[in-house]
Protein backbone atom coordinates (compact mmCIF):
# COMPACT_ATOMS: atom_id res chain seq x y z
CA UNK A 1 0.00 0.00 0.00
CA UNK A 2 1.44 3.40 -1.08
CA UNK A 3 0.40 6.66 1.04
CA UNK A 4 0.57 9.61 -0.66
CA UNK A 5 -1.03 12.92 -0.57
CA UNK A 6 -1.98 13.58 -4.00
CA UNK A 7 -4.66 11.20 -6.16
CA UNK A 8 -3.48 10.64 -9.89
CA UNK A 9 -6.08 12.21 -12.14
CA UNK A 10 -6.14 9.27 -14.72
CA UNK A 11 -9.35 7.01 -15.61
CA UNK A 12 -7.55 4.28 -13.96
CA UNK A 13 -7.77 5.52 -10.37
CA UNK A 14 -10.76 5.41 -8.85
CA UNK A 15 -11.43 7.34 -5.71
CA UNK A 16 -13.45 6.05 -2.62
CA UNK A 17 -14.04 8.49 0.86
CA UNK A 18 -14.46 7.07 4.28
CA UNK A 19 -14.76 8.80 7.27
CA UNK A 20 -13.28 6.92 11.26
CA UNK A 21 -16.18 7.89 13.67
CA UNK A 22 -16.65 7.44 17.44
CA UNK A 23 -16.14 8.72 20.77
CA UNK A 24 -13.39 10.63 21.31
CA UNK A 25 -10.86 8.22 22.83
CA UNK A 26 -11.64 4.89 21.38
CA UNK A 27 -8.52 5.08 19.13
CA UNK A 28 -10.04 6.36 16.15
CA UNK A 29 -6.55 8.24 15.13
CA UNK A 30 -4.58 5.08 15.64
CA UNK A 31 -6.51 2.46 14.12
CA UNK A 32 -5.86 4.89 10.65
CA UNK A 33 -2.31 5.35 11.95
CA UNK A 34 -1.73 1.62 11.51
CA UNK A 35 -3.77 1.54 8.49
CA UNK A 36 -1.01 4.08 6.79
CA UNK A 37 1.95 2.89 8.17
CA UNK A 38 4.59 4.98 9.27
CA UNK A 39 4.57 7.91 6.89
CA UNK A 40 1.60 8.70 8.45
CA UNK A 41 3.44 10.92 11.25
CA UNK A 42 5.06 12.69 8.86
CA UNK A 43 1.87 13.51 7.06
CA UNK A 44 0.81 14.77 9.84
CA UNK A 45 3.48 17.21 10.40
CA UNK A 46 2.93 18.77 6.66
CA UNK A 47 -1.08 18.95 6.21
CA UNK A 48 -2.98 18.29 9.64
CA UNK A 49 -4.54 15.17 10.07
CA UNK A 50 -7.76 15.52 8.63
CA UNK A 51 -7.14 13.39 5.86
CA UNK A 52 -5.06 11.51 3.74
CA UNK A 53 -4.88 9.23 0.51
CA UNK A 54 -3.86 5.45 0.60
CA UNK A 55 -3.64 4.25 -2.88
CA UNK A 56 -4.12 0.64 -3.54
CA UNK A 57 -3.15 -1.03 -6.57
CA UNK A 58 -4.48 -4.16 -8.32
CA UNK A 59 -7.49 -3.93 -6.79
CA UNK A 60 -9.52 -5.64 -9.41
CA UNK A 61 -8.32 -9.14 -11.04
CA UNK A 62 -10.45 -8.75 -14.03
CA UNK A 63 -8.70 -4.84 -14.80
CA UNK A 64 -4.96 -4.72 -13.48
CA UNK A 65 -4.36 -1.36 -14.11
CA UNK A 66 -7.08 0.10 -11.54
CA UNK A 67 -6.00 1.59 -8.91
CA UNK A 68 -8.21 3.03 -5.55
CA UNK A 69 -7.60 5.67 -3.93
CA UNK A 70 -9.31 5.90 -0.54
CA UNK A 71 -9.47 8.93 1.07
CA UNK A 72 -9.59 8.13 4.98
CA UNK A 73 -11.08 11.21 7.26
CA UNK A 74 -10.17 11.08 10.54
CA UNK A 75 -12.69 13.32 12.32
CA UNK A 76 -12.87 14.17 16.20
CA UNK A 77 -15.38 12.80 18.32
CA UNK A 78 -15.33 15.66 20.05
CA UNK A 79 -19.04 17.97 20.78
CA UNK A 80 -17.61 20.90 19.56
CA UNK A 81 -16.87 19.28 16.28
CA UNK A 82 -19.93 17.79 15.81
CA UNK A 83 -20.94 20.24 12.49
CA UNK A 84 -18.00 19.06 11.03
CA UNK A 85 -18.05 15.42 11.59
CA UNK A 86 -21.53 15.48 10.37
CA UNK A 87 -20.08 16.91 6.82
CA UNK A 88 -17.30 14.82 6.91
CA UNK A 89 -20.21 11.90 6.78
CA UNK A 90 -21.84 13.55 3.81
CA UNK A 91 -21.41 12.09 0.69
CA UNK A 92 -18.98 9.09 2.32
CA UNK A 93 -19.10 5.56 0.02
CA UNK A 94 -17.85 3.77 3.89
CA UNK A 95 -17.61 4.50 7.88
CA UNK A 96 -15.58 3.08 10.39
CA UNK A 97 -17.80 3.10 13.46
CA UNK A 98 -15.59 2.79 15.98
CA UNK A 99 -16.16 2.04 20.25
CA UNK A 100 -13.80 1.25 22.85
CA UNK A 101 -14.38 -2.60 24.09
CA UNK A 102 -13.56 -1.49 27.52
CA UNK A 103 -15.73 1.28 27.53
CA UNK A 104 -19.53 0.69 27.63
CA UNK A 105 -20.28 4.55 26.98
CA UNK A 106 -18.41 4.49 23.91
CA UNK A 107 -20.86 1.15 23.01
CA UNK A 108 -23.77 3.70 23.68
CA UNK A 109 -22.90 6.46 21.90
CA UNK A 110 -22.67 3.99 18.82
CA UNK A 111 -26.50 4.88 18.60
CA UNK A 112 -25.72 8.32 17.89
CA UNK A 113 -23.44 8.27 15.93
CA UNK A 114 -25.20 5.60 13.66
CA UNK A 115 -28.08 8.33 13.37
CA UNK A 116 -25.77 10.84 12.59
CA UNK A 117 -24.84 8.52 9.78
CA UNK A 118 -28.21 7.44 8.44
CA UNK A 119 -29.25 11.37 8.62
CA UNK A 120 -26.09 12.41 6.51
CA UNK A 121 -24.97 9.99 4.31
CA UNK A 122 -26.02 8.03 1.06
CA UNK A 123 -28.23 4.87 1.81
CA UNK A 124 -26.23 2.39 0.26
CA UNK A 125 -23.13 3.52 2.81
CA UNK A 126 -21.13 0.46 3.89
CA UNK A 127 -20.78 0.74 7.87
CA UNK A 128 -18.42 -1.53 9.49
CA UNK A 129 -18.19 -1.80 13.23
CA UNK A 130 -15.20 -1.90 14.92
CA UNK A 131 -14.14 -2.65 18.79
CA UNK A 132 -11.17 -1.66 19.16
CA UNK A 133 -8.74 -1.90 22.18
CA UNK A 134 -8.90 -5.86 22.48
CA UNK A 135 -5.28 -6.32 23.54
CA UNK A 136 -7.44 -4.71 27.27
CA UNK A 137 -9.62 -7.61 27.23
CA UNK A 138 -7.35 -9.26 29.62
CA UNK A 139 -5.80 -6.45 32.01
CA UNK A 140 -8.80 -4.04 32.09
CA UNK A 141 -11.53 -6.22 31.48
CA UNK A 142 -14.17 -6.50 28.63
CA UNK A 143 -17.02 -4.02 29.20
CA UNK A 144 -19.05 -4.52 25.86
CA UNK A 145 -19.87 -8.49 24.82
CA UNK A 146 -19.54 -9.83 21.62
CA UNK A 147 -22.97 -10.32 21.62
CA UNK A 148 -24.37 -6.52 22.22
CA UNK A 149 -22.00 -5.69 19.28
CA UNK A 150 -23.59 -8.51 17.04
CA UNK A 151 -27.01 -7.58 17.85
CA UNK A 152 -26.26 -4.03 16.88
CA UNK A 153 -25.02 -5.06 13.71
CA UNK A 154 -28.55 -7.63 13.11
CA UNK A 155 -30.69 -4.38 14.18
CA UNK A 156 -29.20 -1.88 11.81
CA UNK A 157 -28.05 -1.87 8.34
CA UNK A 158 -24.25 -2.69 8.88
CA UNK A 159 -22.13 -4.75 7.23
CA UNK A 160 -18.92 -6.11 9.14
CA UNK A 161 -17.97 -6.07 12.33
CA UNK A 162 -14.46 -7.30 14.10
CA UNK A 163 -12.63 -6.58 17.27
CA UNK A 164 -9.12 -5.32 16.63
CA UNK A 165 -5.82 -3.41 18.40
CA UNK A 166 -4.62 -0.25 16.77
CA UNK A 167 -2.00 -1.34 19.76
CA UNK A 168 -0.89 -4.69 18.89
CA UNK A 169 -2.29 -4.14 15.43
CA UNK A 170 -4.20 -7.09 15.37
CA UNK A 171 -7.09 -7.61 12.86
CA UNK A 172 -6.75 -3.82 11.90
CA UNK A 173 -5.34 -4.50 8.13
CA UNK A 174 -7.31 -7.74 7.45
CA UNK A 175 -10.20 -6.00 8.67
CA UNK A 176 -9.59 -2.62 6.62
CA UNK A 177 -9.20 -4.95 3.49
CA UNK A 178 -12.63 -6.22 4.04
CA UNK A 179 -13.81 -3.03 4.35
CA UNK A 180 -12.60 -1.28 1.11
CA UNK A 181 -13.21 -4.53 -0.96
CA UNK A 182 -16.84 -3.85 0.03
CA UNK A 183 -17.22 -0.21 -0.97
CA UNK A 184 -14.91 -1.35 -4.12
CA UNK A 185 -17.04 -4.23 -5.14
CA UNK A 186 -20.60 -2.32 -4.15
CA UNK A 187 -19.75 0.83 -6.10
CA UNK A 188 -17.81 -0.43 -9.03
CA UNK A 189 -20.56 0.63 -11.87
CA UNK A 190 -21.03 4.65 -10.19
CA UNK A 191 -16.98 4.96 -9.20
CA UNK A 192 -15.81 6.35 -12.54
CA UNK A 193 -18.45 8.68 -12.84
CA UNK A 194 -18.14 9.44 -8.90
CA UNK A 195 -14.39 9.72 -9.50
CA UNK A 196 -14.59 12.35 -12.35
CA UNK A 197 -17.68 14.52 -10.08
CA UNK A 198 -15.24 14.58 -6.80
CA UNK A 199 -11.95 15.65 -8.48
CA UNK A 200 -13.88 18.46 -10.51
CA UNK A 201 -15.46 19.74 -7.03
CA UNK A 202 -11.67 19.34 -5.76
CA UNK A 203 -10.11 21.35 -8.51
CA UNK A 204 -13.11 24.16 -7.91
CA UNK A 205 -12.01 24.18 -4.76
CA UNK A 206 -8.26 24.47 -5.06
CA UNK A 207 -9.06 27.24 -7.49
CA UNK A 208 -11.13 29.13 -5.56
CA UNK A 209 -8.78 29.05 -2.80
CA UNK A 210 -5.99 29.84 -5.62
CA UNK A 211 -8.26 32.71 -6.13
CA UNK A 212 -8.29 33.99 -2.30
CA UNK A 213 -4.54 33.84 -2.07
CA UNK A 214 -3.93 35.50 -5.05
CA UNK A 215 -6.52 38.62 -5.56
CA UNK A 216 -6.02 41.93 -4.05
P1 LIG B 1 -9.34 8.97 19.12
O1 LIG B 1 -9.68 10.11 20.02
O2 LIG B 1 -10.52 8.10 18.86
O3 LIG B 1 -8.66 9.40 17.84
O4 LIG B 1 -8.30 8.03 19.89
P2 LIG B 1 -6.71 7.97 19.82
O5 LIG B 1 -6.28 7.20 18.63
O6 LIG B 1 -6.16 9.33 19.98
O7 LIG B 1 -6.41 7.08 21.10
C1 LIG B 1 -6.85 7.45 22.39
C2 LIG B 1 -6.03 6.75 23.45
O8 LIG B 1 -6.24 5.34 23.42
C3 LIG B 1 -4.53 6.94 23.28
O9 LIG B 1 -3.96 7.04 24.56
C4 LIG B 1 -4.08 5.66 22.61
O10 LIG B 1 -2.75 5.35 22.89
C5 LIG B 1 -5.03 4.64 23.18
N1 LIG B 1 -5.32 3.55 22.26
C6 LIG B 1 -5.73 3.64 20.97
N2 LIG B 1 -5.92 2.42 20.44
C7 LIG B 1 -5.60 1.52 21.41
C8 LIG B 1 -5.59 0.08 21.47
O11 LIG B 1 -5.92 -0.64 20.53
N3 LIG B 1 -5.23 -0.46 22.67
C9 LIG B 1 -4.85 0.28 23.73
N4 LIG B 1 -4.49 -0.36 24.85
N5 LIG B 1 -4.86 1.63 23.71
C10 LIG B 1 -5.22 2.24 22.57
MG1 LIG C 1 -8.33 11.30 17.04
Amino acid sequence: MEVTRDIKKDDNNLLIKIVVIGDVNVGKTNIIRRIIGEDFKEMEATIGVEFMYLNIKNIDNDDPNKTLSIQIWDTSGAERYRAITTSHIRGADGAYLVYDVTSEMSFKNLNFWYESIKNSADNDIVIYLIGNKSDLIYEEGRMVNKQEAINFVRTNNIQGYAECSAKTNENILETFRLFYTSIYKKNKTKLLEKTRKRMEKMQAQINQKNKETFCC
